[in-house]
């Protein structure tokens, strides 16, 4: 899409509003919006943004980060690939922004920007990465309980809630997001689509779209979508599972082997490898909330010892069993510790930071964990090297600002204010009630 192109459709659909969004260090999604006559010189120039807003959190209070005090300004500039006509809000169309310099240039304090720098890395490697981001949500009535109480894949619960789920089926199509699968999930409330994998950059602003469009039509059909990792703490959490791959530059997946067991690639392994070996940090960008926390214990398929195995719903990575009559093409692994309180971005970028660390620096992820590791004793588990994830932001945090290799790769800005950001939220949360910290951050994602 050219401006040219944006212009036109403007002008046709006659839409009156273009929203210039990007997603915050906190994971909430923000943006000012364009009204249509001015739009020309925006889609160009961008749209003024204080530095100060990278250094938010996601409660509104703005942290102490000198580079971005309250003299300063970036420009948010959309990519005009992103841009798409909203199903769900009249006369509206909305575009995700980069941050970039007075001058243009790519501003390092971006989280776009990071995800774009690590998929230069893999693309000097030869590799595409793929990625589909899982969306699991909860509906919450006005009374703040969940809407229905059906069971898990139960055919009830589609009924309940077929209205709602064409309504999001036809606005995900019309924005060019490839559903692939709908139930209703475990928790009471709780629901799940699934999309078809596309380029990393692209399936983490699908996430955002999602995730705007889920809130929206839940809003219209007299209900609230929640993204949070554990809105009720009885019910279960909302994981947001990122699946991944290579492909080659002729499409072909590199994570496929003929001669593995599982099917996975030795680039395959090395991947998963490195996402191991930086896993206590990688939580620090994936799961980055304190109800993150709330969600990641054990028996609950959202991983809690750093493992692998082949379709282990216990373990952070899961190697995926290939659809038998498409294997080399399907064959891809699941991160499980990532919810959808994260930025995607920074999700992904931090994912593949890691990924090609176990490549570059051919590593071997040990044997895979066949059975629950939750089963085994705390001696079994030292015996495999086998250590529990962190159980708090706090932890998490810690792990991520020792991790040379994530820093790096983020960058001293963003290191700096994304550390700020949330070490000011763990700061918020720590030692509350943990019925108040779920509640807080019900409708906030
Ligand atoms: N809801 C679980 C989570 O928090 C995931 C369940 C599943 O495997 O889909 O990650
Ligand atoms: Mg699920």
């Amino acid at each position: 899409m050219t401006i040219e192109d944006v212009i036109s459709a403007v002008d046709q659909q006659k839409i009156q509003f273009v929203r210039f969004l990007y997603c915050d260090n906190g994971g909430i999604i923000r943006g000012k919006s364009a009204y249509y006559p001015t739009l020309p010189a925006r889609l160009a120039s961008g749209i003024g943004l204080t530095v100060a807003m990278q250094a938010m959190n996601s409660l509104d209070q703005l942290q102490d980060v000198p580079e971005m005090g309250p003299v300063g300004e970036i420009r948010l500039v959309p990519d005009l690939q992103t841009f798409r006509v909203l199903p769900y809000a009249p006369a509206t169309a909305a575009a995700f922004t980069t941050m970039v310099d007075l001058d243009g240039n790519p501003w390092p304090g971006c989280p776009r920007d990071f995800l774009n720098r690590m998929l230069r890395q893999a693309e000097s490697r030869g590799l595409t990465i793929q990625a589909s981001i899982e969306n699991e949500f909860s509906l919450i009535d006005n009374e703040e309980k969940p809407w229905d109480n059906t069971l898990c894949f139960a055919s009830l619960g589609m009924l309940t809630s077929q209205d709602f789920v064409a309504d999001v089926a036809q606005a995900l199509q019309s924005q060019g997001i490839l559903l692939e699968q709908y139930y209703p999930e475990l928790g009471a409330g709780q629901h799940e689509i699934s999309v078809r994998h596309a380029p990393a950059m692209e399936a983490a602003t699908q996430q955002l779209y999602i995730r705007e469009t889920i809130r929206a039509l839940a809003q219209k059909h007299g209900v609230r979508a929640s993204f949070a990792p554990k809105p009720f703490l009885d019910q279960a959490g909302n994981g947001g599972h990122i699946h991944f791959s290579a492909s080659d530059e002729f499409g072909q997946n590199l994570f496929y082997s003929d001669s593995d067991r599982y099917h996975l690639s030795s680039l395959g392994y090395q991947f998963m490898a490195g996402i191991l070996h930086h896993l206590p940090a990688l939580l620090g960008l994936t799961t980055p909330t304190a109800n993150s926390y709330q969600r990641l214990t054990p028996n609950t398929w959202s991983s809690s010892y750093a493992c692998w195995g082949p379709d282990n719903r216990e373990a952070p990575l899961r190697v995926a069993s290939p659809m038998r009559t498409h294997v080399s093409q399907s064959i891809n692994v699941e991160f499980k510790p990532a919810d959808l309180a994260a930025n995607p971005y920074l999700a992904l970028g931090g994912l593949i930071a890691a990924g090609l660390d176990g490549i570059d620096r051919q590593l071997d992820p040990g044997d895979p964990m066949l059975i629950n590791p939750g089963q085994l004793t705390e001696a079994e588990r030292l015996m495999k090297n086998i250590v529990r994830l962190p159980t708090s932001l706090d932890q998490a945090l810690e792990a991520l600002s020792k991790d040379s290799l994530l820093i790096d790769s983020l960058g001293p800005l963003l290191t700096e204010s994304y550390l700020a950001v949330k070490r000011s939220e763990a700061d918020f949360y720590r030692g509350k009630p943990e019925e108040e910290i779920a509640a807080y951050h019900r409708f906030r994602y």
